[in-house]
């Protein structure tokens, strides 16, 4: 009987059984796990609407010669991030010492950012004014409210550059990579950009595009301190949307209306039990 098997063999005999019948499930699972998500690993994805969404995969925007962070949200879509670079080294180029200042982008995995409606997929950035203190680049610490006879207030001798301002906007609406959907600033501010860009003699294609893309969203939020950008959803991502979404009230139907038909009855009533909210799209702010 030299090959009877002893009690704690058979155990470990068992165990291996359960083992080997358990690994090849586990590799299933994940595999089927995988295919579920639909999403290759690693892509960066913006998923919802500006307001109400999140990012996957973005990509840090970092500091260098020619931006200047300050603010600590600093993720975005790699089409974002890329945008804001190459944008700050073209004006860079074209205007020697030239230094972007950057607000808040994203979040790493994007959501609520305290102080902002949207900021929540990677596709927003803020962006500070370029500046001059006489005829000199004047790089600020924080954005600064700029009047309407082109003033920094707060800041003595200290006015918006319009002419590096313009080279900035037309370095977003011709970038290769990114397609900017909004440039959200003041009014007074785009009058005075697009006055520079007929004074420049920019292309009359380029003047319409930049007409098109700036806009002042509402008188809360008058963008006269910094640029908003927003980029388009990357093409092939359908769950991205381009347009912030918001709650709309839905009036309940009151009861002497509520008893006019059966079939009405039943529909108010289910109404009546759904929150009296609704999701529809609206203009961007
Ligand atoms: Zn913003």
């Amino acid at each position: 009987m030299g090959d009877a098997v002893s009690p704690s063999q058979w155990r470990l005999l068992v165990l291996g059984v359960v083992a080997w019948s358990i690994s090849p499930q586990a590799v299933f699972a994940d595999e089927s796990a995988t295919v579920q998500t639909g999403a290759t690993p690693g892509t960066a994805r913006s998923i919802g609407s500006p307001n109400r969404g999140r990012l996957e995969n973005g990509k840090k925007l970092e500091a260098c010669e020619t931006i200047h962070l300050i603010r600590k949200h600093r993720w975005g879509l790699p089409d974002l991030v890329g945008l804001i670079d190459r944008s700050a080294k073209r004006v860079a180029d074209k205007y020697a010492g030239s230094v972007l200042v950057v607000g808040d982008l994203s979040q790493k995995a994007g959501g609520q950012i305290r102080g902002h409606g949207s900021h929540k997929t990677g596709r927003d950035a803020d962006i500070g004014f370029y500046l001059l203190r006489g005829d000199k680049s004047f790089v600020a610490s924080d954005f600064h409210i700029i009047d309407r006879e082109g003033r920094a207030k707060g800041v003595k001798g200290v006015r918006f550059d319009t002419a590096r301002n313009w080279a900035l906007v037309e370095s977003w609406l011709s970038d290769e990579r990114a397609t900017v959907l909004h440039i959200f600033v003041a009014n007074h501010l785009r009058t005075r950009l697009l006055a520079e860009a007929q004074r420049v003699r920019a292309p009359a294609e380029l003047i319409e595009k930049a007409a098109e893309a700036m806009v002042q969203p509402r008188p809360g939020a008058r963008h006269d301190d910094h640029f908003h950008v927003r980029i388009r959803c990357p093409d092939g991502q359908s769950d991205c949307m381009n347009f912030p979404v918001r709650y709309t009230r839905i009036a309940r139907p009151s009861p002497s209306k509520q008893k006019a038909t059966k079939a009405q009855t039943g529909r108010a009533a289910k109404a009546s039990k759904r929150p009296a909210a609704k999701i529809r799209p609206k203009r961007p702010k």
